[in-house]
């Protein structure tokens, strides 16, 4: 039988953990400081020393979950390459989590963890097939098939935000130019925000009144300015909506998912971003799975970490 789990989400600035019953439920959620810099040994201890509190209160976990940014190696339980922290490669995760701890540890890429994290406890596994995307700071992705999470030869598989949408486009985060990442995450979004704004001082009155700073401007201000009728912030999502969906119905047309999901922080931006990707897809001409597949919004912020120790939990007990 599938105990309870401790997940662990970290990103460049905070990590996630939880404690999570195999339906899905959080017994126990925390945050903590990722204090990158101090390197990976130091974090693994002070997360190792956090979970065994919590195991002195009674939480017997069975097995842990971890989920990182990067390209990881699932089968080694090491990150491969790590843009969002670096150092972080090539150190023994895996195996410094279960030496502290104890507990049988499964190594997982953040997305595929959100991912399925959101198939579990948002769609009840009802679809068979499921693309998810986490929109953040990067643009990440996860696929199920057959009501299981694709890695792939390499345990690469899902990475959506680095498939190029633009020849030569513009600069993504990973080294290489035109990628979707490039143009729907954070820094995509409000690059794109910047140059319409640059040199037109009568343009986006609305937006300029909410943040007189534009280095201060996030994707929820974005939000709050075209929901108050800001036609520049109205284009911002219209552009990076559309990119979206040139970037989703490639994927969608390999996969023909039958629920494809939006994730993390910038999918609060709701319609703004979910009517640009209809419209492209409509648009298609050949495009039965375009038009079959479900569109919607991840509403739990914390799937990472939720997903992250479904997947030991279930790993666990094979
Ligand atoms: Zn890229």
């Amino acid at each position: 039988m599938p105990k309870l789990a401790f997940g662990v989400d970290v990103g460049g600035t905070f990590a996630k953990l939880s404690a999570v019953s195999p339906a899905g439920k959080v017994l126990r959620l925390e945050q903590a400081p990722t204090q990158a810099h101090l390197g990976p040994a130091a974090f693994v201890r002070r997360i190792c020393d956090m979970l065994k509190a919590w195991q002195a209160q009674g939480l017997a976990a069975g097995a842990l979950g971890f989920g990182v940014a990067g390209d990881v190696d699932h089968e080694r339980g090491r990150l491969r390459i790590s843009p969002n922290l670096p150092g972080w490669q090539g150190y023994p995760f895996r195996d410094a989590f279960h030496k502290r701890l104890g507990l049988p540890t499964v190594m997982e890429n953040d997305a595929n963890a959100a991912v399925w994290g959101a198939y579990v406890t948002e769609l009840k596994r009802r679809p068979r097939h499921m693309l998810g995307v986490t929109l953040g700071t990067g643009v990440g992705g996860g696929v199920v098939v057959d009501g299981r999470l694709h890695r792939g030869a390499t345990g690469s598989a899902g990475e959506i935000g680095h498939t190029q949408v633009v020849a030569d486009g513009e600069p993504c985060n990973c080294g290489w130019r035109g990628c979707l990442e490039a143009y729907a995450g954070t820094y995509g979004i409000l690059r794109t925000a910047r140059r319409l704004l640059h040199g037109r001082p009568r343009r986006g009155a609305v937006l300029r009144r909410l943040v007189p700073d534009l280095e201060a401007l996030t994707p929820k201000l974005l939000k709050l300015a075209a929901d108050a009728g800001d036609e520049v912030a109205a284009e911002v999502w219209e552009r990076t909506g559309s990119m979206l969906g040139l970037g989703l119905s490639n994927v969608v047309m390999v996969i023909n998912p039958d629920a494809l999901l939006l994730l993390g922080g910038v999918s609060s931006a709701g319609h703004w971003v979910l009517d640009p990707i209809r419209r492209v897809f409509r648009s298609r001409p050949f495009g039965t799975s375009l038009r079959a597949v479900k569109l919607g919004c991840a509403a739990d912020p914390n799937g990472g970490c939720v997903g992250a120790a479904l997947l030991a939990s279930e790993a666990s007990c094979r």
